[in-house]
């Protein structure tokens, strides 16, 4: 029988409780370990890589890679305590009763996840603990409250983002968790499950080693979050309705990767923000944002089509082109587009990009260049570190025009004047797109209209050392509207 090392104080349980790990990587504010330490029994923590269930959607590389060290992290806070975390590769649906039956658990306990599907694998791997004589306990840990809370006076759900987020700030979102007091941990010895175990170096780039820029720029883990949190209340959240803007600068909280992870709770973040003024401009603001991250979560619950299909049925008609070169350029940063460049290669070499420029890349993408959007959705997926599967199909069906709630198609992002207006002084463009670099003025932001000398003085070379733009601004702008009336 596997050794147990236990420190509680509360009634013994002979048989442990496994903490299943999903998108929640944290020690604190965790609902479900909170409730697995006090029933007594001797915790197994787990993690579940599942890249087999074709219904899900598995991680995408830049998450993978942030996931190497969150993993680290949480292992590390659990070796602190006396215990460790394991990590599985495979169908969880065979994985968790399999471990529930090796190790004789008696409960398994873990945070719901929100789209149907995940749900229904819930609902199988319950069923199937249940079966065995293992107790099953889920918590909302992932969100501020449970998504059935919020009803519309039909009893409804909300469409529109603002009367969602007034509606859900006249109930009371519970305080964090703190910490877990005392832990105590059962041993999976190494013959249980040998052959599932996951191999987390297998989680980073190997060769080619893309990661540099992501090493430079992050570090993952629950603390690093907290500390994220804490910097930007001290130094910015009073400036950030002006400073959210501002690509070049480091305006807002870049707490995304971290929350998308779970290295922090949205209840850690509300109850900060409570603390802190939540009703002056930049906190009220700021918690708006958290907003449109719970109305996402919310709408990816009543409404699961979200990452699939266009929520506006209006748009199943539309004639979205198919150009894989044209999605190639812009994927790769280079479109000849010093703004939209700017924003692909942030995303390429960091993991991340600003929020701004996101909006500006995609609606570059699906209306300059009038590719679907599910095709940035999934290039997105697969390159930000805080791909959400929520906020991404959301943002980009924003974007798009082609969500309940959406910025309408016919409104097309002038690239040349967002740059101007939000990288006024061109820093972002030069850091990104360093071969524009000497280039002032209104030539780093429209080089194709710039005079032969200023190029030359500049150094650039168009077509050269920079493209020339895949598609002229008004003839993409034409396009898109001719498409759009066309519907
Ligand atoms: P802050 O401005 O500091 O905001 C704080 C938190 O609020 C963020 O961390 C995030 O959790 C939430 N938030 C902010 N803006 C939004 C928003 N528009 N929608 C939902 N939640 C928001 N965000 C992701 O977390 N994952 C994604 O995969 C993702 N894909 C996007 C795709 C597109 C096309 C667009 C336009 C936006 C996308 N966003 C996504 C939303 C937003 O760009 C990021 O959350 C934000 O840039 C993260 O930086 P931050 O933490 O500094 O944000």
């Amino acid at each position: 029988m596997p050794r147990s090392r236990t420190q509680s104080s509360s009634p013994r349980q002979t048989r442990p409780a496994i903490v299943w790990f999903r998108d929640d990587l944290r020690l604190a504010d965790h609902p479900a370990l909170h409730e697995a330490s006090s029933s007594g029994r001797p915790l197994i923590c787990v993690y579940v890589l599942d890249d087999v269930t074709p219904a899900l959607h598995p991680a995408g590389a830049a998450l993978r890679w942030w996931l190497h060290g969150a993993l680290a992290d949480l292992r590390a806070h659990l070796e602190r305590r006396g215990g460790t975390l394991l990590t599985l590769a495979g169908s969880a649906e065979d994985l968790l009763p399999q471990l529930a039956r090796h190790m004789d658990a008696g409960s398994v306990h873990w945070h719901h996840r929100l789209h149907e599907r995940e749900r229904a694998q819930d609902d199988r791997i319950r069923r199937a603990l249940e079966q065995q004589g293992c107790e099953v306990r889920a918590h909302w840990g992932t969100v501020l409250l449970d998504p059935d809370t919020v009803r519309t006076k039909q009893g409804g759900f909300y469409k529109v983002c603002g009367s969602f987020w007034k509606a859900l700030q006249t109930h009371t979102v519970p305080e964090p968790l703190g910490m877990p007091d005392v832990l105590s941990f059962q041993d999976v010895p190494d013959s249980v499950l040998p052959d599932k175990r996951l191999n987390e170096a297998d989680l980073c780039p190997q060769a080619p080693d893309w990661a540099a820029g992501f090493r430079k720029t992050w570090e993952p883990g629950e603390a690093e979050g907290q500390e994220h949190l804490e910097d930007f209340l001290k130094d910015a959240v009073a400036e950030y309705p002006r400073g959210r803007d501002r690509v070049a600068e480091e305006g807002t909280s870049r707490l995304s990767p971290y929350l998308a992870s779970g290295a922090v709770s949205p209840r850690q973040v509300w109850a900060a923000l409570q603390t802190h003024g939540a009703h002056t401009d930049g906190p009220r603001i700021f918690l708006s944002e958290l907003g449109w991250r719970e109305f996402a979560r919310y709408t990816l619950y009543h409404l699961p089509q979200l990452p699939f299909e266009n929520l506006s049925p209006k748009f199943s008609g539309m004639r979205w082109r198919n150009s894989a070169a044209d999605l190639k350029a812009w994927q790769r940063g280079q479109t000849g587009v010093p703004i939209v460049d700017a924003g692909m290669r942030q995303l390429w070499q960091t993991g991340w990009m600003h929020n701004r420029a996101r909006m500006i890349v995609g609606s570059f993408l699906t209306k300059h260049l009038l590719i679907d959007w599910k095709e940035g959705e999934a290039w997105f997926r697969d390159t930000l570190v805080d791909a959400d599967f929520a906020n991404n199909a959301m943002n980009w069906q924003w974007v798009a025009g082609t969500g309940i709630e959406a910025t309408p198609f016919f409104r097309i992002f002038n690239p040349t004047r967002q740059a101007e207006k939000f990288d006024p002084d061109g820093d972002y463009i030069r850091q990104w797109v360093p071969e524009l670099r000497r280039l002032s003025g209104k030539a780093l932001f429209e080089p194709w209209a710039a005079k032969e000398a200023d190029l030359r003085h500049g150094g650039v070379i168009l077509g050269k050392t920079y493209p020339r733009p895949i598609v002229d601004l008004k003839d993409g702008r034409d396009r898109a509207l001719q498409a759009f009336r066309g519907l």
